[in-house]
């Protein structure tokens, strides 16, 4: 259950429906939120008085339900905004990898002159070994800042384990929490403490209901801005990387108020796949894209099958612009 109660309810009072309720409590400006377990179906008749409304679910998917709130919720990326009542739909595009100050410096002149206005790319990688690049860390961090001032570009980058979440926190646009980290409860709980956007990855093994519960620990933090990102999950296949489960998209759509974008890079693996996987991604009407591009992908120290050459990229991008103005989209 989700109870609203009066903005004056002394802390006393809170306290005890707390308690009595087991619940998480949200103060913000205009109200006190308590979130319970589910398994709450109803209020005691003596607390009433202090409850101004309450909601009621059939599982741990609350704030992020849209049985909670109608509409999908807002996310601002620096002056532009995703979700809500806008029809924009976020194009981040940018290197696996932060690599080289030539390197992030030509993908930010690229990203630029499309017209973007993010550039996404990882300095802390959660790889699956540990005797690959595993990225420049704080230094990449530093190129990126320079990178974020030269061209006024809002900075998507990830978050990969404890020893640096504050710093990422502090430093990005964009927190991006990877699917292999997306079940660390200390960097989901941090999230939850900031009002930065976070791009929350599906793990390749999580069902729709875990990855949205992961989506909860941030929300019932205290952070409204949370934004889900399928990136394909693992299935008998192995042609291809991951398999890419639009399905998942269209439920969470559906089904919860937080803006969707969707990864064709990652699922697929495989460059050729990407620009057809963009289209149909495009087409589905979600809030944004994520696609892997780098000035030179066979030179890339991660996720080189996957990245589109910009030459690439600019090709597909004529056709997406193509797309968004079909379903009524602003690329940004
Ligand atoms: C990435 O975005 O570069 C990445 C590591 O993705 P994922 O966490 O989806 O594997
Ligand atoms: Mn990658």
């Amino acid at each position: 259950m989700i109870l609203h109660l009066e903005k004056n309810t002394d802390t006393a009072r809170l306290k005890q429906l707390a308690d009595f309720y087991e619940a998480i409590t949200i103060i913000d400006e205009q109200k006190i939120v308590l979130i319970t377990p589910s398994r709450f179906k109803n209020i005691e008749e003596a607390h009433q008085p202090f409850v101004k409304e309450v909601f009621v679910f059939d599982n741990d998917i609350q704030l992020a339900s849209r049985k909670y709130l109608k509409d999908k919720r807002t996310v601002q990326i620096g002056q532009s905004n995703i979700g809500g009542t806008f029809r924009n739909v976020l194009v981040t595009i940018g290197p696996c990898s932060v690599e080289s100050e030539e390197q992030i410096t030509q993908s930010a002149e690229f990203v630029k002159n499309l017209g973007l206005s993010t550039l996404r790319a990882g300095s802390f990688k959660p790889r699956t070994s540990p005797y690959t690049f595993q990225g420049l860390g704080t230094k990449g961090l530093t190129l990126l800042d320079n990178i974020r001032q030269k061209y006024g570009l809002s900075i998507v980058t990830e978050v990969r384990d404890s020893s640096h979440v504050d710093e990422v926190i502090a430093f990005a646009d964009v927190v991006q929490v990877g699917a292999k980290s997306m079940y660390d409860q200390g960097i989901l709980r941090k999230c939850g403490k900031t009002h930065k956007p976070i791009l929350l990855k599906r793990g390749f093994g999580t069902n729709l209901q875990e990855f949205v519960q992961a989506a909860e620990f941030i929300l019932s933090g205290g952070n409204e801005n949370v934004i889900l990102c399928e990136r394909g999950i693992r299935t008998f296949e192995t042609k291809t990387r991951f398999t890419l489960d639009l399905c998942g998209a269209a439920y969470l759509k559906e089904n919860t108020n937080l803006p969707v974008i969707l990864d064709p890079s990652h699922a697929m693996g495989y460059a050729y796949g990407v620009p057809d996987l963009a289209r149909a991604c495009m087409a589905m009407d979600i809030e944004g894209l994520l696609i892997e591009v780098h000035p030179n992908p066979q030179m890339a120290q991660s996720d080189a099958s996957q990245q589109l050459d910009h030459q690439q990229f600019e090709t597909l991008f004529g056709t997406l612009k193509g797309i968004a103005t079909a379903i009524n989209r602003t690329i940004i």
